[in-house]
């Protein structure tokens, strides 16, 4: 049976909490222990036959995987591969659009990201260029896989505040895509207006708001973003506000934190440099 940190705090630690080994208890070392294999005779007060038995425990418990630390990265990746291997790849290409290909090894959805196409199969999503996606980026495209909606766009715009359920995430919109983007492009609308060309920002008209730049953006092909910028007025006192919109079946498509996480990845991409700067 493995060893956890309380089984490690009662039978093996010393409780004294005297700080030797650099942590504040005794219990927040064993922790430590277990998830991230620090050696037990990092505390100078275990007995040594207690040492000589316990950590060659921990080692085969190490071998064996048990109790340490997880890596949310690969397990949201297995949930949402699994979650999507249960859609019907002949399915996707009506639901969410792109085209099935064989491209020599078992089938695969192309489906248009950004500027790119991916090719999206069981254990793998690829660039055009042959480059792996992130892990994040692919826990997120097999969950818009899986979310199942088959709607088009219908053209009706709104913010986040609009769509139920988003409480939770509009302080995050606020400060990783919005705030971001007044930083970066106040008092500078041109470059704002060559990051939108790069990433295939359509021009909207966009009467009443009379944003300095309206763009909408396809980052897939059932997902439009609308972005509003409109730059800062230092001389009136008035700072450079943005406001991104989506379509109202997006929450057909994507789950609220993967709407978050697209508004992020679009900022991240107008924020980078052109690559021949
Ligand atoms: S050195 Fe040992 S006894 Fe002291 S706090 Fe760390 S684990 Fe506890």
């Amino acid at each position: 049976m493995a060893l956890s940190a309380i089984d490690i705090y009662k039978k093996i630690l010393p409780k004294t909490n005297c700080r030797d080994c650099g942590y504040l208890t005794c219990l927040a070392f064993a922790s430590m222990v277990v998830s991230e294999k620090l050696p037990l005779d990092k505390c100078p007060h275990i007995p040594a036959d207690l040492l000589a038995r316990y950590q060659p425990e921990l080692m085969d418990q190490y071998d064996a995987n048990k109790w340490t630390k997880r890596d949310p990265a690969q397990d949201a990746l297995t949930w949402a591969r699994k979650r999507a291997a249960s859609m019907a790849l002949a399915a996707l290409p009506e639901r969410i659009g792109g085209i099935l290909m064989d491209m020599g090894d078992g089938p695969c959805l192309a489906l248009p990201y950004f500027q790119d196409t991916i090719f999206i199969r069981e254990n793998s999503i690829q660039t055009q260029s042959g480059l792996e996606l992130n892990r994040w980026e692919q826990v997120f495209i097999y969950n818009h896989l899986a979310q199942g909606g088959r709607d088009v766009p219908t053209g009706k715009w709104k913010a986040l505040e609009e769509i139920p359920n988003t409480v939770s995430k509009i302080k995050s919109m606020r400060e990783h895509v919005e705030l971001v983007l007044q930083d970066r492009f106040a008092c500078r609308v041109s470059e704002l207006q060559a990051a939108a060309d790069r990433l295939g920002g359509v021009t909207q008209n966009n009467p009443g708001a009379a944003a300095d730049v309206a763009r909408v953006f396809q980052p897939l092909p059932r997902i439009p973003i609308f972005l509003q910028f409109w730059d800062a007025e230092p001389s009136e006192g008035f700072a450079a506000k943005t406001r991104l919109l989506f379509d109202e079946t997006i929450v057909r498509h994507l789950d609220i934190e993967s709407i978050l996480f697209l508004s992020e990845e679009l900022t991240r991409r107008l924020c980078e440099k052109p690559a021949n700067c």
